[in-house]
């Protein structure tokens, strides 16, 4: 409806942005549990378990065995912009770590009907459990005291987020299947296994409604990368994968490696896992100059399988371009897509080249 005359200007409430905020951050399930992921890895978790119900709309739940939280940390962990990550604005061109923003935490607890805490560092004797709603504490029921309880755990934090987008039906209705929400949750957990497998971090994910593991890597350093993929993308891709032996360009800054599909793979549609500085992204520049790469390596309609971890000097990198943080913009963004294809292209060809010269032997 175009307004005809013009209406004032008014302030919104607070409450009305954080929520509207919240929902530029947490589209569905997935978004929520990869901040949750990134969360427990900032920590510096070594297993990492999933359980959801209705894939993540219902309950989503992650629990690890990281740093937790401090008791009196607790009343600030669900505000928005409260941190334990960035100080000042500079700090944000050196950024290790996944979060600063201080804003999943809180979207979460704005875009959820409940949200439940439980987290024990290691030099406490207990537990302390909080529950959250719309950033703030709140008590479990109704008449009790929304002070942090102690109670019984392990090392590490549990997090519950129940019913989420209760608030936000249209958000609801949009997500029809529990089903396919599951799966891109599932996704998100698979990427993040496979990059942290070699790297002595183990993830678990399944169904609240199931006894078996949808997913279940060891959280121990015997795990290579090569052995997470088999494992989770399946022996067919795994026997079919060539090495991106790691390879450093001090010039440009970034170093590369990872795992790419061969000539004699093809698939109706591309799997493209990007790491870039450890975090799980997407770069269209560069997906597209691999699929022009592949284009004339493939049978027509044939797509590849690719992993590939980045790693780019952090002053370099803009993680802050968008919300969700997914899609990543770098300084000389051209010439690392264009080395990292030719390096790419290398390491197929010489695949390529010593399978023959098997074959022929
Ligand atoms: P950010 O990650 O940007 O700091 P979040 O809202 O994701 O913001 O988290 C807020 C704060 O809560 C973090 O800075 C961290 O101190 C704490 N925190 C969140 N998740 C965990 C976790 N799994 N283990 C320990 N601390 C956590
Ligand atoms: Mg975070």
């Amino acid at each position: 409806l175009l307004q005809a005359e013009a209406r004032p200007i008014i302030r919104l409430e607070e409450d009305v942005v954080n929520r509207i905020a919240a929902g530029e951050i947490i589209h569905r399930p997935a978004n929520a549990l990869k901040e949750l992921i990134e969360n427990s890895l900032d920590a510096g978790a070594t297993l990492i378990k999933i359980v959801l119900k209705e894939g993540g709309l219902k309950t989503l739940q992650i629990q690890d065995n990281g740093c937790g939280v401090k008791a009196s940390d607790l009343p600030l962990l669900c505000e928005r912009f409260a941190t334990s990550k960035l100080r000042d604005f500079s700090d944000l061109s050196r950024m290790t770590t996944f979060g600063f923003r201080g804003e999943a935490l809180a979207s979460i607890s704005y875009v959820s009907a409940a949200m439940t805490v439980v987290s024990k560092t290691k030099d406490s004797d207990c537990a302390y459990r909080a529950s959250y709603a719309e950033g703030t504490l709140v008590p479990p029921k109704p008449g009790q005291s929304a002070t942090p309880k102690p109670c019984a755990g392990t090392d590490g934090t549990q997090i519950m987020a129940e019913d989420l987008f209760y608030n936000v039906p249209q958000r609801r209705r949009a997500l029809k299947s529990a089903a396919d929400e599951y799966n891109r949750c599932l996704d998100v957990a698979s990427k993040y296994a496979v990059h942290y497998g070699g790297r002595g971090v183990g993830f678990v994910c399944k169904k609240a409604t199931s006894h078996v593991t949808d997913l279940s890597t060891p959280a121990s350093d015997a795990a290579t990368t090569l052995d997470t993929i088999r494992l989770l993308y399946g022996s067919s891709i795994a026997r079919e994968l060539v090495r991106l032996k790691p390879r450093r360009v001090s010039s440009l800054g970034f170093s590369v490696e990872g795992w790419l599909s061969g000539a004699n793979y093809s698939t109706k549609r591309t799997t493209f896992l990007l790491f870039i500085n450890h975090r799980l992204v997407d770069c269209a520049p560069l997906k597209r100059s691999f699929e022009a790469l592949y284009g004339s390596l493939l049978p027509k309609g044939g797509h590849p399988w690719i992993y590939l971890s980045l790693e780019i000097d952090t002053e370099k990198v803009d993680v802050n371009v968008h919300p969700t943080k997914r899609e990543v913009r770098f300084l000389d963004e051209d010439d690392i897509i264009e080395a990292v294809c030719e390096h790419a292209q290398d390491c197929l060809a010489g695949a390529n080249s010593s399978r023959n010269f098997q074959l022929t032997q």
